[in-house]
């Protein structure tokens, strides 16, 4: 069945404001591929194959989580069955071009480009990474910002999603790019997407970073906290000397956590973004550590 004649279901979520960047974390987490804002709601989507007795039980247990947090629990949802037709109008009204840094504009694939920036088009299909949410505007700013526009920089997009990050490194100049991605339908999408921006220097892997080898000069990985902190020692030994290593998806409150794991590996925080609630940190190898670190013999 193609992804047009599907069914998905729409969740249709009330939420508090102190809640919200909790709330659309856990949807993340929860697997939905897609999900927006519309009139201060949460629209959230979920493929039809998805246990939604388990959903509902999952997102009504999460009001504990909020009350323990300390955050309003008062959220309420509701949720219809709907065509893959209405759920791609939705999503396409929701998704306009978007500029970001200096440089990049995203550009929905239906949209004829219409900039003198460097445009990345994306279809996102049912896929996190359209350009819309923090994290990934973070990330992108922060890929302008460490590329150094000579071609020769190698770029790891761990998590990739649709691509964005891994073409947004490519059109930026880096020179060899990976993106890796546990899940297959990011996969494809992200594929898609490097065809539509007849892109030759970008590969994508399906795993997580055990199964990349190499070296790189920028890694980004905008995954959960949890998810970021067992595979620390993993961004280490995948860094080169001078890399760069940008971790975004964690929510206030949780940045700790991942700066201790990654401290523990041997990374140096160099900075931090903060994005409403959502958290950006910034890694290297200290100098003594990035003698020791660098695997190149000499060739880097
Ligand atoms: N990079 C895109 C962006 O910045 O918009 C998408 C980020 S999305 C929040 C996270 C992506 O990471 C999802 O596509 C998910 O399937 C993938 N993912 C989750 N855990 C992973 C892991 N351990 N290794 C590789 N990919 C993972």
């Amino acid at each position: 069945m193609t992804d047009a004649l599907r069914e998905y279901y729409e969740f249709i979520l009330s939420v508090p404001d102190e809640s919200r960047d909790a709330i659309t974390n856990k949807i993340m987490e929860m697997g939905s591929p897609g999900f927006f804002e519309r009139d201060g709601n949460i629209i959230a989507y979920f493929d039809y194959l998805t246990d939604i007795t388990e959903l509902c039980d999952e997102l009504n247990r999460f009001r504990d989580v909020l009350k323990s947090s300390g955050l309003d629990s008062a959220f309420s949802f509701d949720y219809s069955l709907i065509p893959g037709k209405d759920w791609n109008e939705s999503w396409k009204k929701s998704f306009s071009p978007i500029d970001i840094g200096n440089k990049l504009t995203i550009v929905p694939s239906w949209i004829k480009p219409d900039t003198d920036r460097i445009p990345v088009i994306i279809d996102p299909g049912m896929v996190f990474g359209t350009g819309h949410h923090e994290t990934t505007r973070r990330c992108l700013a922060l890929i302008e910002k460490y590329s150094r526009n000579k071609g020769g920089q190698d770029f790891l997009d761990l998590g990739t999603g649709t691509g964005i990050l891994a073409i947004g490194a490519a059109r930026l100049g880096f020179g060899r790019v990976i993106g890796v991605d546990i899940d297959q339908s990011a996969v494809a999408a992200s594929m898609d997407n490097i065809s539509l921006n007849g892109l030759k220097n970008v590969t994508i892997v399906k795993g997580s970073i055990s199964d990349i080898t190499g070296v790189f000069d920028v890694i980004a990985a905008n995954l959960l906290s949890e998810t970021l902190i067992p595979i620390a020692r993993d961004i280490v030994s995948r860094l080169k000397p001078e890399g760069i290593a940008i971790l975004s998806g964690m929510l206030t409150g949780q940045e700790d956590d991942v700066i201790r794991a990654m401290e523990d590996a041997g990374l140096t925080m160099k900075e931090n973004a903060v994005d409403g609630k959502w958290v950006t940190l910034i890694f290297s190898l200290p100098p003594s550590s990035a003698q020791s670190a660098c695997r190149c013999r000499g060739t880097c």
